[in-house]
C-alpha cells in the first residue's frame, strides 16, 4: 500500500518523518520549491530566508493530522519584491491544506450544523466560518428554461453600534429555483429534480427588476420559457416585464389554500359578530359564548376535503350541521369549496376540466358572501396561469419544498448574523452541488481549481455546470 495514499498526503510532497502527539499526528514533508515571482512572473529569484509552517490536514481515523514543512522566502531581482513560495496544495489564506478545504466544502453541502462539520473535519468552528467566507458563489450566468421564484422570511441580524450587539431583523428574501428537470420529467440520481440557483436579499419588485436587468441581457431573459411563482401579485407583474417569453404557472395548491382561507375568514367574521367591546373590555353577546367556542373548535372540520376523505363519523356530521345552522354564509362557502374539490378529474390530481371550472366560476362569482366572491374573482383572474400549470407540467410546488429545506438550514445554524454566509450555505445545501452526487468526481473537479489573483477559490457557474454533466 502506498504510504502517501494511506496518509492521504498531497501530491508533490515527500514524507520525511512522522511524529505522534497525544491527540494528533504530525507529518514532516518537503516539496519542490517554485521560484516564480507572483508579481512579475520572473524566475530570477534568490533565497532570503525560510520559515517553518504547520498546516492542518485531513483527519486520519478520527485523529487530527497536520503537515510541517519549510517555506522559503525569496527576493525577486527583477522587481525587488519579496515573497514566500506557496505550494499548490496549501490554501492561500487559511492554514489548511487544499484536500481538507475541499472536504469541508463538501461537508457543508450536507444538512448539518457548522459545529458538526468542524468535528468531522477536525477543525475549529471558526475555521468552518472562514471557509464559508472564502467561497465565492456568483449569481448564475445563465437563466434556466423553467424558473421558479418564491419568498421566505430570513432572520438576518442587524448590528447595533450603540448597544454593540446584534439585533434580529426579519426580512423577506427571494429564492430562485431551477425547475427545468420537473418540466422535462427528469430526476437525477439523488431523486432531486429542482434546486436553488440563487438567493436575493430582498423581494421588492424594484429590487428584483433591477437585479435581473443589470445581471442578464434581454436575450438571456428570453431563455426563460416558464415562470412559476405563488400568488404574490408582484411576481406576476415582474415576470411580464422582465421575462417576455415566459408562460406564468401557478400550482393548484395555492388555489386550495386560498379557498380554505375563505372558509376561515367567513368563520372568523361570524365569530367576531358574537363579541362586543364595552370600554375596551371584551364580552360575549348573551348566550353566544358556547357558539363562539364551538366555531373555534370546528376550524379543522370546516376545511376538510370531503371528496378525498368522505365524512363518515356521526360526530363530524353533527358538528357540520350545527355550524351551518349558525350561519348560512358558512354553508354556502363550504359547499362551494367542496364543489371545487369535486371538479378534479381522475386520475390527474391537479387537472380540472376547463368547462367545469367556467361553470363553477359563473355560479359563485356573484355570491352574497364577500369572502367567497373575492376568492372566485381571484381564481377567474388567475385562471390562465393555473391552466398553464396543467398544460406545461410546471409548478412551483418544488420551490415550496426547497423553502422547507432552507428553513432546516436556518434552524440548524440557529440563525445567521449576515446575509452573505446564509446565502452561501443555502446554495451549498439546496443548490446543485451535493456530496452524494458523484462524490469523487466533485472532489477531483474541486481539486482542479486554481486560486485566482484575488486568492479566492471560485466555485461559480462553471463548476456547477461541470458537476451537472
Ligand atoms: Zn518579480
Amino acid at each position: 500500500m502506498n504510504i502517501y495514499k494511506l496518509y492521504r498526503l498531497p501530491k508533490g510532497t515527500t514524507l520525511t518523518g512522522v511524529v505522534e502527539h497525544p491527540h494528533s499526528v504530525e507529518y514532516c514533508v518537503s516539496y519542490d520549491h517554485s521560484r516564480i515571482c507572483p508579481d512579475c512572473a520572473g524566475t530570477n529569484c534568490v533565497v532570503k530566508g525560510h520559515k517553518l509552517t504547520h498546516a492542518t490536514h485531513l483527519p486520519l481515523n478520527e485523529i487530527g493530522t497536520f503537515l510541517t514543512f519549510t517555506r522559503n522566502r525569496y527576493l525577486c531581482k527583477d522587481c525587488r519584491s519579496t515573497f514566500f513560495d506557496r505550494p499548490d496544495w496549501l490554501h492561500p489564506d487559511l492554514n489548511i491544506t487544499m484536500p481538507l478545504y475541499h472536504k469541508t466544502v463538501l461537508q457543508l453541502t450536507d444538512k448539518k450544523s457548522q459545529i458538526s462539520v468542524a468535528a468531522d473535519c477536525n477543525i475549529s468552528p471558526k475555521m468552518v466560518s472562514k471557509v464559508i467566507a472564502d467561497i465565492v458563489l456568483d449569481h448564475p450566468r445563465t437563466l434556466p428554461e423553467a424558473l421558479g421564484m418564491d419568498e421566505f422570511t430570513g432572520d438576518i441580524g442587524e448590528w447595533n453600534a450603540e448597544q454593540k450587539s446584534w439585533k434580529k431583523k426579519t426580512q423577506y428574501l427571494t429564492t430562485i429555483c431551477d425547475l427545468t428537470n420537473i418540466h422535462n420529467g427528469v430526476i437525477d440520481k439523488d431523486g432531486r429534480n429542482s434546486w436553488v440557483i440563487d438567493v436575493l436579499e430582498e423581494r421588492s419588485i424594484d429590487f428584483l427588476k433591477k437585479h435581473f436587468t443589470t445581471h442578464y441581457s434581454l436575450e438571456q431573459r428570453k431563455a426563460v420559457k416558464y415562470f412559476c411563482c405563488d400568488m404574490h401579485g408582484g411576481f406576476i407583474s415582474l415576470a411580464k416585464q422582465i421575462f417576455p417569453c415566459a408562460h406564468i404557472c401557478f400550482d393548484m395548491f395555492h388555489i386550495v389554500q386560498r379557498l380554505n382561507r375563505a372558509i376561515n375568514l367567513t368563520r372568523l367574521r361570524i365569530q367576531r359578530s358574537y363579541v362586543v367591546y364595552t370600554d375596551g373590555r371584551r364580552s360575549f353577546v348573551p348566550g353566544k359564548e358556547d357558539d363562539y367556542d364551538f366555531l373555534q373548535k370546528s376550524s379543522r372540520t370546516l376545511i376538510m376535503n370531503e371528496v378525498e376523505r368522505p365524512v363518515t363519523t356521526e360526530r363530524r356530521k353533527v358538528r357540520l350541521q350545527r355550524c351551518f345552522a349558525l350561519s348560512s354564509d358558512l354553508q354556502e362557502v363550504y359547499d362551494a369549496v367542496q364543489e371545487f374539490h369535486a371538479l378534479k378529474v381522475d386520475p390527474g390530481p391537479i387537472d380540472i376540466r376547463p368547462s367545469l371550472l367556467s361553470d363553477w366560476i359563473q355560479n359563485h362569482k356573484n355570491s352574497d358572501v364577500p369572502e367567497l366572491r373575492d376568492v372566485v374573482n381571484s381564481i377567474q383572474n388567475w385562471r390562465p396561469y393555473i391552466q398553464n400549470t396543467w398544460k406545461y407540467l410546471c409548478s412551483n410546488s418544488s420551490c415550496e419544498g426547497l423553502n422547507r429545506e432552507i428553513k432546516d438550514v436556518k434552524r440548524l445554524a440557529c440563525g445567521y448574523h449576515t446575509f452573505a454566509p446564509f446565502r452561501k450555505r443555502i446554495l451549498l445545501t439546496c443548490g446543485p452541488m451535493k456530496q452524494s452526487y458523484k462524490p469523487y468526481s466533485i472532489r477531483q473537479e474541486r481539486g482542479k481549481f486554481v486560486p485566482t489573483a484575488t486568492t479566492k477559490n471560485h466555485i461559480g457557474a462553471d463548476s456547477i455546470e461541470a458537476e451537472q454533466e
